[in-house]
């Protein structure tokens, strides 16, 4: 859905159909609320990714600092926290 802003449910009918079952023109009758939630859980991924990315950065370098001689250790750490931020 590109424009949401101008979204209605039956936009484009002229059939004058009060729903889907009475349409004959074969627009779109999905309701709104539909796209908006789908356009906010695609936000909310992308920002649940970043803060991913962030905190995985964040532990991988407070590890670094913490512990720079152990390389084993952070060798396995950043594994671990490349799978998280590929969830
Ligand atoms: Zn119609």
């Amino acid at each position: 859905m590109d424009n949401l802003e101008d979204y209605y449910v039956g936009r484009g009918c002229k059939c004058y159909a009060r729903s889907e079952g009475e349409c004959a023109c074969g627009v779109d009758w999905t309701p709104k609320e539909v796209y908006v939630l789908e356009a906010k859980v695609k936000e909310l991924t992308e920002q649940l990714k970043t803060a991913k990315i962030d905190a995985v950065n964040e532990f991988a370098f407070y590890i670094t600092a913490v512990n720079s001689k152990n390389r084993g250790l952070i060798s396995i750490a950043e594994m671990y926290c490349k799978g998280l931020a590929n969830e």
